[in-house]
């Protein structure tokens, strides 16, 4: 039997940021990861998945009919060698990993490798997986904070296995596929299905709903819908899935006009959300307060019961990698006796397709519907020097903001690289910008980032170059 001020269940980033912060405030801390630590993001996420994305818009930039050919540059068709980009893809992933390895060691947190079991709400039991291989101990905590992530939902009448797989298994491919079936045009199925189709698998996306990225308005996504066509994926939407045969590799498909028809492919990848891990690992046992499959917290990431904290995928949406750390870093500043709450205006949402899409704050709807009377305004990239310069012009930066006191609500963009404007439409939300301190900002010529000033200027009326 061992004790510690706080043990922390799980090791993605909502856990080892969470332990990394106690133990860097002087609190004993222990972690337990049955798995590498960075959990979902850096194994088996974000980063892999974005390593693959790279590599396939590289491939394909190459090939016929790619857009290198354009800019009057002809290779001959590349190759691909999928041993070597799957080596160099797990490198990026080692590197990560054992980096937060060696900086949970040097904040001095425990870490265990194993398999936890809540047994109440101060004893864990860990199963030992490395090392002494089948031993158990027991840990008593003051402080628990469970952050278990999430798992790819499973759908009934499709499990994974035999040729229906998860995002697990379609980012570490030992062969390509000469066809795939995505099963919901979310994230994951867009941003895998668009790598593979540039890999030069054929891919039909199948999606309930009646548009792809269906939390967002038609406006910011049709020019994703258009590369999709461009890139040759079939696009079926509106379409319910009846049953499916996995070893066949068969879907019987509804759509929401006309007859039934069946679709076949080499690989079915299922993408239709994620659960969180809130109902096993002992955590069932603790009876929480839940919100549906969620754990319930508070603006401390406080659960029901005293000195037991939840963060990260398992407190629920948005089940992004930057939410579970700004709440790990919550929790971990109140349980060293801090004033602190999680409270941002703005959670960024970025999504790796081609182009890529980013939202911050309220989409206009969602404005209107808050704030009444709103002003909304958009710069398109045709209009942009350096996004013409970087052959994807197809695109555009919009503006949302209060009508009265022109306080900007929120920004969207969909175009190239346009992840990395997340952090200006973020930090002028979180600071309350208003739209003339945008558009009276210089900003460097020429970027993509011009097209923030000129939505902004817009908005005000006052638009320069559109
Ligand atoms: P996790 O990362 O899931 O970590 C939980 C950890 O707990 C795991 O390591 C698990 O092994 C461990 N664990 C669970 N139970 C036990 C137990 N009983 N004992 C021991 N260990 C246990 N988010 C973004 O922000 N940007 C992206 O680009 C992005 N891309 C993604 C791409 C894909 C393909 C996927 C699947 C997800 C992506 N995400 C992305 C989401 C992101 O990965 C998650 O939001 C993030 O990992 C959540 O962190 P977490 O710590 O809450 O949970
Ligand atoms: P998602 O919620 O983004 O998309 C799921 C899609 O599947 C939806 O469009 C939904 O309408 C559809 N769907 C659900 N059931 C269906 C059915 N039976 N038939 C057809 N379509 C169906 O989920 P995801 O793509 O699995 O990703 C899971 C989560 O992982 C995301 O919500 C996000 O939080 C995280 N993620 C983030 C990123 C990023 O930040 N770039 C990338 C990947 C994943």
């Amino acid at each position: 039997m061992q004790s510690t001020n706080v043990l922390v269940l799980g090791g993605g980033p909502a856990g080892y940021v969470a332990a990394l912060r106690t133990a860097q405030a002087g609190i004993a801390t222990v972690l337990v990861e049955r798995d590498n630590p960075g959990g979902t993001c850096l194994n088996i996420g974000c980063i892999p998945s974005k390593a693959l994305i790279h590599a396939a818009d590289e491939f394909h930039r190459l090939g016929a009919g790619g857009q290198a050919a354009r800019l009057g540059i002809v290779a001959s068709p590349p190759t691909l060698d999928l041993a070597r980009l799957n080596e160099w893809k797990q490198g990026i992933v080692g590197q990560l990993t054992s980096g937060v390895r060696a900086l949970l060691k040097r904040a001095g947190v425990k870490v265990i490798n194993g398999d936890a079991l809540v047994l109440d709400g101060k004893t864990v039991e860990v199963r030992s997986i490395d090392g002494d291989a089948g031993t158990s101990q027991r840990i008593i905590c003051q402080h628990l904070v469970l952050a278990s992530g999430s798992a790819p939902a499973e759908l009934p009448m499709l499990r994974f296995g035999g040729k229906v797989i998860s995002s697990t298994e379609a980012l570490v491919p030992q062969s390509l596929p000469d066809s795939l079936i995505v099963v919901g045009a979310g994230y994951i199925g867009l941003e895998l299905g668009m790598a593979y189709a540039k890999l030069g698998t054929r891919v039909t996306v199948v999606e309930a709903q009646d548009r792809i990225l269906p939390a967002w308005d038609t406006a910011l996504t049709r020019p994703v819908q258009r590369r999709l066509q461009a890139l040759n994926i079939e696009l079926l939407l509106d379409t319910r899935l009846v049953e499916g045969d996995a070893d066949a590799g068969t879907l019987t498909l509804q759509p929401s006009e006309g007859e039934s028809r069946q679709i076949q492919a080499e690989r079915i990848l299922v993408a239709v959300g994620r659960r969180p891990r809130s109902a096993e690992s002992g955590i069932d046992r603790l009876m929480l307060d839940m919100d549906g499959p969620y754990i319930r917290v508070d603006e401390q990431c406080r659960t029901s019961m005293r000195n037991v904290w939840a963060i990260g995928d398992v407190t629920g949406e948005p089940m992004l990698a930057h939410r579970a750390m700004a709440q790990a870093e919550v929790a971990a500043a109140v349980i060293a006796g801090q004033r602190r709450r999680f409270e941002p205006q703005a959670i960024p949402a970025v999504c790796y397709t081609d182009p890529e899409v980013v939202v911050a704050g309220l989409l206009p709807e969602q404005a209107q519907a808050q704030a009444g009377d709103v002003l909304v305004a958009s710069f398109p990239f045709a209009g942009n020097g350096r996004a013409l310069t970087l052959d994807a012009a197809d695109g555009f930066v919009r503006v949302v903001a209060r009508r009265d006191d022109h306080r900007i609500l929120g920004w969207q963009a969909v175009g190239p690289n346009v992840s990395e404007l997340a952090a200006a439409f973020t930090q002028s939300i979180e600071m309350c910008a208003r739209l003339d301190d945008v558009a009276g900002t210089v900003h460097a010529h020429p970027t993509l980032s011009e097209a923030i000033q000129e939505a902004a200027l817009k908005a005000m009326g006052q638009g320069l170059h559109g």
